[in-house]
């Protein structure tokens, strides 16, 4: 989805959008996750010009599924996705950037004026903002690191593979310590 700059009046700029499913899909596609998309999600978003750019954030829920990390059981989530991003205009910066003294990463010009409320900068080309990477990659950072269906989840057996919520298998799954293990070859040998 794009916002052209000019759509930006004085009071700011508030979207309420459907976006589809294939925008989330798009998402976990790109750095490979485990997550799947379920549907697709309402944007509430508000754009606002400051001074050398424009404020965005925005808030939605994506419904996602993913397996397991003990027992891959399929986990249906909810994803609260919430964000402000200053917007910096690509020419803006790099000029900035030219005067912070040649730094090689610009890091220490980026850090000044146009961060606004420690809100995280993102480049734009001036004129349009593409919003759908911009949500692709929030959606992407408030995904959980790792899912599991409940907190006592059990598990599978290493061993055997048995879902240990249903039952347990009796395998013995003691991990034996490496060096009681060296141990035990020589004696055998
Ligand atoms: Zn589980
Ligand atoms: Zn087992």
């Amino acid at each position: 989805m794009l916002v052209k700059i000019e759509e930006i009046q004085e009071g700011g700029l508030e979207l309420n959008e459907a976006m589809p499913a294939a925008l989330v899909e798009k998402a976990v596609a790109e750095a490979t996750t485990d997550f799947f998309a379920e549907r697709g999600f309402t944007l509430k978003a508000r754009l606002t010009k400051v001074s050398g750019g424009v404020l965005l954030s925005g808030k939605f829920t994506v419904g996602v599924r993913a397996p397991c990390k003990r027992c891959v059981d399929e986990v249906h989530l909810e994803v609260p996705v919430e964000f402000t991003l200053n917007l910096v205009p690509r020419q803006r910066r790099a000029e900035e950037e030219a005067q912070g003294g040649g730094d090689d990463d610009g890091r220490s010009a980026r850090a000044g004026t146009f961060t606004l409320d420690g809100a995280n900068d993102e480049p734009f080309d001036g004129k349009r903002i593409d919003l759908d990477p911009i949500l692709r990659e929030q959606i992407l950072l408030a995904l959980p690191v790792s899912v599991v269906c409940r907190e006592e989840c059990k598990g599978l057996c290493p061993v055997c593979g048995q879902d240990l919520n249903e039952r347990e298998c009796g395998c013995e799954r003691r991990v034996p310590d490496p060096r009681f293990a060296a141990l035990k070859d020589i004696k055998l040998s």
